[in-house]
């Protein structure tokens, strides 16, 4: 791509001094390529995530276009539609900086904040809405806004849309949208559903595209070690060792389960680090301090689960951690994507057990490096034997639960505590009463049936009518939405597993 400035991009001149007061000298490679075309009124279908500077890629051409005109009473003139809240007041928060010489009205639609202010917004008329896609449907259909006005219409990330069962409700949008509209459409990948959606409502859309962060972002120092016993316990040590032996400034570190989260977190606390979280199951009050203390450097290490840290704008972390390998890899470009940002250093270290090992060999795809371990690498016949486990912590602890005539799901809520298994190499088990007790659940107890993402137990099951989730929380998508996005070790049907011994 080829190298240009911020006065080359079409940008009126209230914005290009907005990006100076913001400190940036030069375009990224999203903008370098997407605001010229955006500016011109085209359609963008950028494909590129977190990290990239993908957000000034859509708000600095938007505020170039929304200079002219005025907005009308209920009628925004340009729709934002985001995944989850977070990245919805990131969103907003960029409009604040790009837009400090405008008089921008903008609006929030996002659940678990109070709507009173925004519905005067709207009713006042505004410029820019920004929602969630069930918010905003909510208040399209109790008559509060009307979306014939809405002149740009911005899609991010797409395909966190999907995982979270989004896109029906973005489809019921787009047709309440005028035909003659701009679309600017991000996503980070592109899985068939987000092709079809593309070609539905895109009008020939200029395709930009940067390399994602796993495979390229030299600034990412990649690492992982291997844990052979994976006991939640020894993770934790071994967590500390990692935390300890860094020089980490702050970082995220990563569960895969809410639950895993809130424990972590008071164990971490525990050992007196300066730690706090953000799972699923936080109001939005919550989140927003957690997220602040971790921003103004008050916290400095945050528990997260990928639902919770979707989007989030966090500029300088030195560290990512995955405490579990992401079950999904895409998963796994995200949370680095974490760190590395905007050239600076990051470093990305994740902890492997041997149930992680099929997982880690998706992921040894996206590096297009050999891996580094710290530590004793696993052998080959770790990896020969990773082919005969069960994927996931609930292949071991789901045994006992499953081989007493349980389902998968239930095996998965009796996973703690775990049954101690013999050891691969014949040793005996370590003794249960070695392990901590673990913490006590956060103030607010967390459901188990509520557990983040679990694609296998969902693609095994049929799809079931449900009132609509909380907002952030994935709504259980669809097999046929699923099954394009998951790695094919996924979509594998389930099978009993044996209890050891038999
Ligand atoms: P995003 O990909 O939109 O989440 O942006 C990632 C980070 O890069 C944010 O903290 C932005 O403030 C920052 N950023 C965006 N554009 C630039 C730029 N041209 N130069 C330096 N930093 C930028």
């Amino acid at each position: 791509m080829e190298t240009k400035t911020f006065a080359e991009l079409g940008l009126s001149q209230k914005v290009q001094d907005a990006i100076a007061a913001a400190g940036y000298t030069d375009p990224t490679p999203i903008q370098a390529a997407a605001i010229p075309v955006a500016v011109t009124g085209r359609d963008v279908l950028g494909i590129a995530q977190t990290g990239t500077g993908k957000t000034a890629s859509f708000t600095l051409p938007m505020i170039t276009r929304l200079e002219t005109g005025r907005a009308r009473a209920r009628m925004p003139r340009s729709l934002i539609l985001a995944p989850t809240r977070e990245l919805a007041a990131q969103v907003a928060q960029s409009f604040e900086k790009y837009g400090v010489n405008h008089k921008l009205n903008v609006a929030l639609l996002i659940g678990g904040v109070s709507m009173d202010d925004q519905v005067r917004k709207l009713d006042r008329g505004v410029d820019v809405l920004i929602a969630t896609p069930g918010r905003l449907l909510d208040h399209f259909q109790r008559g509060r806004l009307m979306l014939m006005g809405v002149e740009i219409l911005v899609i991010d990330e797409a395909d966190r849309m999907l995982d979270m069962g989004f896109i029906p409700d973005i489809e019921k949008i787009c047709s309440l949208l005028p035909p003659r509209r701009q679309t600017l459409f991000f996503s980070a990948t592109m899985p068939p559903e987000i092709t079809r959606l593309v070609d539905k409502f895109l009008r020939d859309p200029e395709r930009v595209e940067v390399a994602r962060p796993a495979t390229t972002a030299k600034t990412i120092t990649q690492s992982f070690r291997f844990v052979p016993d994976g006991e939640d316990w020894v993770k934790r040590e071994v967590l500390r060792e990692m935390i300890r032996e860094k020089n980490v400034k702050n970082a995220i570190i990563f569960c895969n389960r809410k639950r895993d989260v809130a424990i972590l977190l008071k164990s971490l606390q525990k050992h007196g680090f300066n730690a706090g979280a953000l799972h699923g199951d936080m109001d939005q009050k919550s989140r927003m301090e957690t997220l602040d203390r971790f921003r103004n450097g008050e916290v400095t290490l945050l528990a997260a689960s990928d639902v919770a840290a979707r989007g989030l704008d966090i500029p300088d972390v030195s560290h990512v951690f995955n405490f579990d390998l992401p079950w999904q890899s895409d998963d796994y470009v995200h949370r680095i994507g974490r760190t590395g940002r905007a050239g600076r250093e990051g470093a990305a270290q994740s902890i492997v057990t041997p149930e992680e090992l099929k997982s880690f060999k998706e992921i040894e795809k996206l590096l297009g490096e050999k891996p580094l371990w710290i530590g004793e690498p696993p052998t080959e016949q770790d990896f020969a034997e990773a082919g005969k486990r069960r994927r996931g912590r609930g292949g071991r602890s789901g045994r006992g639960a499953e081989a007493k005539g349980k389902g998968p799901r239930e095996a998965g809520r009796d996973r703690e505590p775990r049954r101690p298994e013999p050891r691969r190499d014949g040793a005996k088990p370590q003794p249960q009463a070695k392990t901590p007790k673990p913490a006590a659940a956060p103030s607010k107890p967390l459901d188990p049936r509520r557990e983040e993402r679990r694609p296998a137990a969902a693609a095994q099951q049929a799809p079931r009518a449900r009132p609509r989730p909380v907002e952030s929380e994935p709504k259980p998508a669809a097999v046929s939405a699923f099954a394009g996005n998951i790695p094919a070790f996924l979509r594998r049907p389930a099978r009993p597993v044996k209890a050891a011994g038999e």
